[in-house]
């Protein structure tokens, strides 16, 4: 059956779990990020797909099912995997993507690494699924591609199936001209996002660099301008952008640009953090601490989310108040992801060692300043957390948006609790109230953590109220790139 709405991410949207020696299809855990996000678009249309890549030790057997339908919380729909070598995985996600991509994404040139590049293997997968995608679509139908490794989707797709309606989102950041074009490819990269009726982004910043790179490099008008509206505004911190391109014409073709902030599931948070069960562990928590404050902070082991800056701020912070002693826990939790990679797991051992180094400077018997957690704690759990810090620190140096501060400011529907933010994080521009910090400089980030430490009962309802209306504004259910506009109940299908 064709589907209206086809969407391409490279991830499967479910997680595999082995239970008993068979592969079982399970719901993902959290409530958040891109693949609940996404899959609640299906609930649109008549028909959707979605495509991904999954391992295949010989993507020719004839045995791998090439096709499943799934039924789950989002209703009906297909899912055509893409059978992938573990080399193909290798060079396109963990080379090419990562090594490659990701720190060019996120502003950091030379952690860049050009030459373990297999740009062919690139192109080959991102072919496929382009050429998956052409198989799944209806005539006319919408094919929604996401995320930096599949760049190249739109292009391809655009040749095999010129009836389509093509939209792109990116979940990082995207950075301006002076940096993007350090990719050798990068004129390959833009002609495919070119060929898309819609690209879209977090905030106006990337969206405006996007245009930056791409007159950069080609002849394009941009046609259309708006001005940002007032609740992206987020007056003198770094990514706050007034005017952002809307439309530009390319070769006879129009492409939008959009941006739309991707929000949490506030229902379910809320829900969760007013259970019975999350206030008596939040109870536990907290009696734990006796009258120390607990500060979290919640982050993939990534150099991106600045984990070994912030260990620094911490172990100045102690070593200039000694009357701190025994009165405050940093709650790190910086959760390992690739340990196959060797840019992450120096980053792990840093943060150990950092840590490590912090606990045997200031450390007692009975009290460790510093709780490292490596092992992701389930969402559920979490959210006590959430419900037990007095501040939660997020301070990456570059995130596309960052869910984290999101989803503790949903989990505060006590009032309390204050968000030391990095201005470098997409969701600044919308978290004006956040107690604001710059992780590239020592001065703010101790300032920051101070300030939020010592801060008046009024003032931290005052800021957590207006940072809850924030939130509330961009709920994961309001979330409409703007080629999406549809959404909320009309079909997908072109007119
Ligand atoms: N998360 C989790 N357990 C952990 C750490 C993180 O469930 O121990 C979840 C967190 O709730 C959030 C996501 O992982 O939904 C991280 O998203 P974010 O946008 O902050 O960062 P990303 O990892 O996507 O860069």
């Amino acid at each position: 059956m064709s589907s209206d709405l086809v969407i391409v991410y490279h991830r499967q949207p479910y997680e595999e779990v082995l239970e008993n020696g068979k592969t079982v299809l399970k719901e993902n855990k959290s409530p958040n990020g891109i693949v609940p996000s996404l899959k609640s678009f299906f609930g649109d249309v008549a028909h959707g797909a979605w495509v991904a890549w999954k391992l295949a030790e010989d993507p020719s057997n004839p045995e791998f099912e090439k096709r499943i339908e799934i039924e789950d919380e989002a209703g009906k729909y297909s899912v055509s995997r893409l059978p992938l070598s573990p080399e193909q995985i290798h060079d396109f996600y963990h080379v090419t993507s990562k090594e490659a991509f990701w720190p060019i994404l996120h502003g950091f040139k030379e952690r860049y690494n050009y030459d373990p590049v297999d740009w062919a293997n690139f192109r080959t997968v991102n072919w496929q699924f382009a050429e998956a995608a052409a198989e799944e679509a209806a005539f006319g139908g919408t094919v929604w591609v996401h995320d930096y490794n599949l760049w190249l989707v739109p292009g391809y797709l655009r040749q095999m199936r010129p009836d389509l309606k093509i939209s792109f989102f990116h979940h990082t950041p995207f950075p301006s001209a002076d940096v993007f074009n350090v990719l050798p490819w990068r004129r390959e990269i833009v002609a495919s996002l070119l060929a898309c009726d819609d690209v879209g982004f977090h905030i106006p910043r990337y969206a405006a660099n996007f245009v930056s790179v791409a007159c950069s490099l080609f002849d394009v008008e941009v046609t259309e301008r708006v001005r940002a509206p007032a609740k992206w505004i987020s007056e003198g911190t770094a990514l706050t952008e007034r005017v952002q391109p809307s439309m530009l014409e390319h070769e006879g073709r129009k492409t939008s640009i959009s941006v739309s902030p991707v929000g949490v599931n506030i229902d379910y948070i809320e829900e969760r953090a007013r259970a019975d069960e999350t206030r008596i562990k939040a109870e536990e928590i907290r009696a734990e601490l006796g009258d120390a404050k607990l500060v979290l902070s919640v982050g993939r082991t990534d150099y991106t989310k600045g984990g070994i800056e912030q260990l620094l701020s911490f172990e100045r912070l102690l070593e200039s108040r000694p009357d701190l002693k025994e009165k405050v826990r940093l709650m790190h939790v910086s959760v390992s992801a690739n340990r196959n990679m060797t840019a992450y797991s120096q980053i792990q051992n840093e943060i150990e060692q950092v840590a490590g180094r912090i606990n045997g400077r200031f450390g007692t018997l009975e009290w460790q300043p510093v709780a490292l957690i490596s092992r992701a704690i389930p969402f559920t759990e979490l959210v006590a957390y959430y419900r037990a810090a007095d501040v939660a620190w997020i301070t990456p140096l570059a995130d596309g948006m960052n869910l984290v501060c999101k989803e503790f400011i949903a989990a505060r529907c006590d009032g309390d609790g204050v968000l030391v933010l990095s201005e470098f994080a997409g969701a600044a521009v919308e978290l004006e109230d956040a107690v604001i910090a710059n992780p590239f400089s020592n001065r703010s980030m101790d300032r920051a953590i101070e300030v939020a430490m010592a801060m008046p009962e009024e003032e931290r309802k005052r800021r957590m109220a207006s940072l809850r209306e924030a939130v509330a504004e961009t709920d994961i259910k309001s979330w409409k790139p703007i080629g999406f506009q549809n959404h909320g109940g009309t079909t997908f299908a072109a007119e």
